[in-house]
This record gives structure tokens, C-alpha cells and sequence, in this order.
């Protein structure tokens, strides 16, 4: 029995399961979405909350900048580039026999200076956010303050009496680690068994406690929920539910919408987005779909893309039971090479909320992962982990799904005029020769494909 229900009786009401378990790529499609208009309000943050985040980055912008020089060029915003993917493009289409129409992006969270993923979005901002508080309430800063100030001796005997934990299969970890350490708390992070040894190197190396787990992900969070109950100085960030997260990646939609605009890519009715976010507990694609629904409405479709190990994502919204489920009941043994991804419970928050705004979901192999990877590097020169690929395959997933595309009502005109956004969530920091070694696993899949 799963869930009160005999394996068969759940391949009876809920036929992808028997895909999942199969570990076959499959794509689900939400027929339940609603407009944004409408299924906004189910989130329960609003546009003024995406404003107080990117405010709060605004007034820490000068200390960015003078503690990471390397984002000293950009203000002290963190943030990352977009780039057409021509040759990338023509070549998944040409290999699945689609028509070729839009156009296909890369949104380069790879390259956000300070930790290399999409992670420097949310965990950043939620690291500021707590600093924010203790120091304002300290009376260290006020609000209209230059946060430079923030870097001074003092600032940093403050913040070494406070202490921040975090559970991580890696980037998270990385990200809040190296902030909370430059700001000079002390900082732990708990680390699942399958983080990268450089990753937990490169924090040490900053001054960070690293806890090692011989377990998963779920493991890792509990023991550093569990050190933060019974420590009043230690501020835990909870990337299961944590709001703070959240908004710090749905400050990228105003941003990309900049962006886009500077590169005369248009977005409304007529000319649909399409974005594929690979997902792990699901705050960081989650944010980011929120802010994009925010600021593009229904002319935005989004799209959660993760390894055929750990679809908990789409396990918990196919079946409804969210949270309440894991992978690992249905047989799924959540082990997969996409850092990050490798979650098997998703989010309590993320799944409920955004059901009705997020499109759809699919699952993609390892190996197709470390092929496009390769692919990847080889036609656009992009330096991508694994995990980053997960939204590669999307753009055929949409275009292949006649039945779906009609009932989001885009026409064969619109199509021509769509823009395909995959967000490649991480990779520059990878190690030289551990990108080698993946390139090589790319390169072997490629020709014996
Ligand atoms: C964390 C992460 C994701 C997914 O973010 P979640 O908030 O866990 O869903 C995707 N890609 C990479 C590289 C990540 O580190």
C-alpha cells in the first residue's frame, strides 16, 4: 500500500506513475492552470513583497560591491546575462523532427558572480534580510543608511555573536555560506552525501562549518532545523518553506524583463514566453515563475523540468499529496547526478501555491543531461552543469504537444513569434577538471546516440 492505495489502483487513477516509476521521460501538463489574474492571489505574497526584496538588494548593493569586488562592474547587483542559442536550438529540433519556430534564450544564472547558481538569487537575499533585521533593530543601520558601513570591524563583531544553519545538497549551501561568513556570522551548513568535495572545500576554505550526511537532502535539513531550535542565536533558512527565499528569486523577473527589452525580444499575447526551470524543493523556479507571472501575466508559460530519479515536484502536484509524499515511496530511489535536483519531498509551500500558475512538468534522463551539456559547450561555448540542462529538452516538450498547445490557446502565428527560455541554473564555478570529466561522459553519450 502507498498512501493508503495498492500500486495498481494508482496506476489506474493517476496513469504517469507507472512512467515515473519506469524512470521514463515523461511530460504532464497541468489542465487545471488558471489565469494569473485569478490564481496570483493563491500564493499569498504579493508585488509589493517582490519590491521589498529588490529594494533590500538595492541598499545592500554598496557592500556588495565593495566585499565581492567581482560585482563592483554591475553595482553590486548580482545578477546574470541572457544569450540566444541559435545552433543549440537548431540542433534539438532537427533531432526530434519539429518544426523549427521562436526563439531560443539561455538566462546565465551560471554565471552570477559569488556562488555560480541561481541559488545566489534566493539565499543571498535571505542572508541580507536577516543581517537587515538584527542590524537595524541594533541600531547599527537605518534604512536610508550607505550599507557600505555593513563591513566595518564592528559590523563584523556584530554579527560573529549570531550564527545561520542551512541544510544543502550543495549551491544553497555554497551561497549561504559564503554570505553569512563575509558578513561574518557563524555559519553551518549541512551537507547531504551527494555534495560535491569541492563544494564542501570551498566553504571551509571561507571560514564555514561544513556537517557532512551519509543521507539525502531531507536528512541534512532536519539536523540543521534541529541545531537552530535549540540555539537562540542561530538563524535557520528553510528552503522547504522559507517566503524570504522566494522572493529573492522573483526579483529576476523584473530584471529579465529589462533585459529582454533591451534586446528587443517582445513579450505579450501575441508573442508567448515559454520558460523551463529545472526544479529541486521548487523555491527557486517557484520565485522566479512567481515574479515572471507577476510581470508578464498569462503571456508567460511556465514549465519545471528534473531528473527521472526525483520528479517530486510533479509526483506532488499529479497526485495532489504535495508534501505529504516522496519519490522514494513509489520506489524512486532519488539518486541523480543534477546537483541540486536531487530532492525527493518537494517544497510544502511552492506546490500548493503555484499549481494553478505553473503549465506543466517533465522529467529528463542523467545521461541526456551530460549529452546536452556537452552539446551545450560545444555549439554556444557555454560552460553549464548537468542540472542546468534540465530545461534544454523543454522547447520540444511544448512544440510536440499539439493537445496542449491548444488549450493554452497559442496559435501557430504566436508559435513563430515565441521566445523559449531556458534557465541554466548553474555551473561557472564547476572545477576545470571536473567539467573535463563531464564533458567526456557528454561526448561518450553523444556518439553512441
Ligand atoms: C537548487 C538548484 C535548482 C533548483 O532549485 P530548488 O529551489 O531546489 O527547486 C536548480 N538548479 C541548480 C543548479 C540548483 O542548485
Amino acid at each position: 500500500m502507498i498512501q493508503g492505495k495498492t500500486l495498481d489502483a494508482w496506476y489506474k487513477s493517476h496513469p504517469v506513475i507507472r512512467e515515473l516509476i519506469s524512470l521514463k521521460e515523461v511530460t504532464w501538463f497541468n489542465p487545471t492552470i488558471a489565469p494569473a489574474s485569478e490564481a496570483l492571489v493563491d500564493v499569498g505574497l504579493s508585488q509589493d513583497d517582490v519590491k521589498d526584496a529588490s529594494e533590500r538588494l538595492r541598499r545592500f548593493a554598496p557592500y556588495i560591491a565593495k566585499v565581492f569586488p567581482e560585482t563592483a562592474e554591475a553595482g553590486g547587483i548580482i545578477e546574470s546575462g541572457i544569450q540566444p542559442l541559435k545552433d543549440f536550438q537548431q540542433r534539438l529540433l532537427r533531432e526530434s523532427g519539429v518544426l523549427g519556430v521562436g526563439t531560443l534564450w539561455l538566462k546565465k544564472d551560471s554565471d552570477l558572480p559569488i556562488s555560480g547558481s541561481i541559488k545566489a538569487r534566493g539565499g543571498i537575499h535571505e542572508v541580507l534580510k536577516h543581517a537587515e533585521d538584527l542590524a537595524l533593530q541594533a541600531g547599527l543601520i537605518k534604512l536610508n543608511d550607505n550599507y557600505e558601513v555593513l563591513a566595518s570591524d564592528t559590523a563584523l563583531e556584530f554579527f560573529s555573536r549570531y550564527k545561520i544553519a542551512v541544510g544543502s545538497t550543495g549551491n544553497l549551501g555554497l551561497s549561504i555560506g559564503i554570505m553569512s561568513a563575509k558578513l561574518g556570522f557563524q555559519a553551518t551548513v549541512h551537507m547531504s552525501s551527494d555534495a560535491r568535495q569541492w563544494k564542501k572545500d570551498k566553504l571551509r576554505a571561507s571560514g564555514v562549518t561544513v556537517v557532512e550526511y551519509e543521507s539525502d537532502y531531507s536528512v541534512a535539513v532536519e539536523n540543521g532545523r534541529l541545531q537552530a531550535e535549540n540555539d537562540p542565536a542561530c538563524y535557520f533558512i528553510d528552503d522547504e518553506n522559507s517566503p524570504h527565499l522566494f522572493l529573492g528569486y522573483a526579483v529576476a523577473a523584473e530584471r529579465l524583463a529589462r533585459q529582454f527589452g533591451l534586446s528587443g525580444v517582445r513579450v505579450d499575447t501575441d508573442h508567448p514566453l515559454f520558460v523551463y526551470l529545472p526544479c529541486g524543493v521548487g523555491g527557486g523556479p517557484g520565485g522566479v515563475a512567481f515574479g515572471l507571472k507577476l510581470v508578464f501575466g498569462d503571456a508567460v508559460h511556465c514549465i519545471f523540468a528534473e531528473p527521472t530519479h526525483s520528479p517530486c515536484m510533479l509526483l506532488g502536484v499529479y497526485t495532489g499529496l504535495h508534501d505529504k509524499v516522496s519519490v522514494q515511496e513509489f520506489g524512486i530511489d532519488n539518486i541523480t547526478a543534477a546537483d541540486g535536483l536531487a530532492v525527493g519531498r518537494p517544497s510544502g509551500f511552492v506546490g500548493k501555491a503555484m499549481q494553478r500558475l505553473i503549465d506543466g512538468y517533465y522529467t529528463v534522463t542523467d545521461e541526456e543531461l551530460y549529452r546536452l551539456m556537452f552539446l551545450a559547450h560545444e555549439l554556444e561555448n557555454v560552460k553549464l552543469e548537468p542540472s542546468a540542462l534540465a530545461g534544454a529538452p523543454g522547447i520540444v516538450r511544448v512544440l510536440n504537444d499539439e493537445q496542449y498547445l491548444r488549450r493554452i490557446g497559442v496559435s501557430s502565428t504566436q508559435l513563430v513569434n515565441s521566445t523559449h527560455l531556458i534557465w541554466g541554473t548553474g555551473g561557472s564555478m564547476v572545477p576545470t577538471e571536473e567539467f573535463a570529466s563531464y564533458l567526456d561522459k557528454g561526448r561518450a553519450l553523444q556518439k553512441s546516440s
